[in-house]
């Protein structure tokens, strides 16, 4: 066979005080290198809620509580299986996306029905963390049907919007809605006057796991998934997602379609 070639390059540093090799790193060992950490980092997230619930199972063994207490115990407890449902659910639904290029299950799906939808999830997301103090807004579009699979239209908005509410204080506004592109596409926007992100961060949101704010991320449900999701399910459809951001005025999240999906009636 074909003799292996390994591309070498040498480095002299200073007054050629030292001298550096460096081999080329293939795709391929990029590629293990990524996995690795992913398996790191899925790890990390299972086993921090994993040991809080541990822990609780120990008191609830060994120490004499009352009904009430173990009760707290457990509600406790509980707020940590839901983190790790939640982070499993996503995990499965990031591997379908990545499993195959064509979304699933192609069908007309009504705009203005998936807006609904994904608001009255914000809306009681809202009134779990905020006592519903978010003013989520849906902005007015002429009907129109999407070509598409309805779950994961569903997952992508919900996760902008659900983002919107809980990476913004309480009182924060949240508009969302679809618009008519000129080229006969259309886009659903995402837009909130909440603490933006800085310009240094945006490149990297997509990526699995990458939060700018891990503490708040995780106290408010957040599994550090939702926009590698949103940009795969927009990929899928022919479209992207694009943020735009200010710090201190907000942030807008957009998901483009492309003309072939979008249908006026
Ligand atoms: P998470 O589960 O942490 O929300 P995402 O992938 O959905 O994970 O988002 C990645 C990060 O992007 C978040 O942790 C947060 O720091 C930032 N982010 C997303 N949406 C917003 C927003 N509307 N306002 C401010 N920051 C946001």
């Amino acid at each position: 066979g074909h003799p292996q070639r390994i591309s070498i390059n040498i480095h002299v540093y200073g007054k050629g005080r030292r001298l550096m090799l460096t081999r080329d790193v293939t795709a391929l060992e990029q590629a293990e290198a990524m996995r690795r950490d992913f398996v790191a980092n899925v790890s990390h997230e299972i086993r921090t809620p994993l040991t809080v619930v541990s822990g609780f199972i120990e008191t609830l063994l060994n120490l004499p509580l009352s009904p009430e207490e173990q009760r707290q115990y457990l509600q406790l407890m509980d707020v940590q299986a839901q983190r790790m449902q939640g982070l499993v659910s996503d995990l499965l639904m990031l591997s379908r996306l990545e499993g195959s290029p064509a979304p699933g299950g192609t069908e007309w799906v009504s705009a203005q029905a998936l807006l609904e939808q994904a608001l009255g999830e914000a809306q009681a997301l809202s009134n779990v963390i905020s006592g519903g103090q978010h003013q989520l807004m849906a902005e007015p579009c002429e009907p129109f049907d999407i070509a598409g699979a309805r779950s994961e239209l569903a997952s992508a908005m919900s996760n902008l919007l659900n983002n919107a509410v809980r990476h913004t204080p309480a009182g924060s506004v949240v508009r969302a809605g679809w618009r008519l592109c000129s080229d006969g596409g259309a886009e659903f926007f995402v837009q909130d006057n909440g603490p933006g992100i800085a310009p240094e961060h945006l490149p990297r949101l997509t990526e699995r796991f990458y939060r700018v704010d891990r503490s708040r991320s995780r106290e408010t449900g957040g599994t550090g998934l939702g926009l590698a999701i949103v940009k795969h399910v927009a990929q899928r459809h022919g479209g992207q997602m694009h943020v735009e951001s200010t710090v201190g005025q907000g942030s807008t999240f957009t998901i483009t379609l492309p003309p072939s999906r979008v249908l006026v009636a």
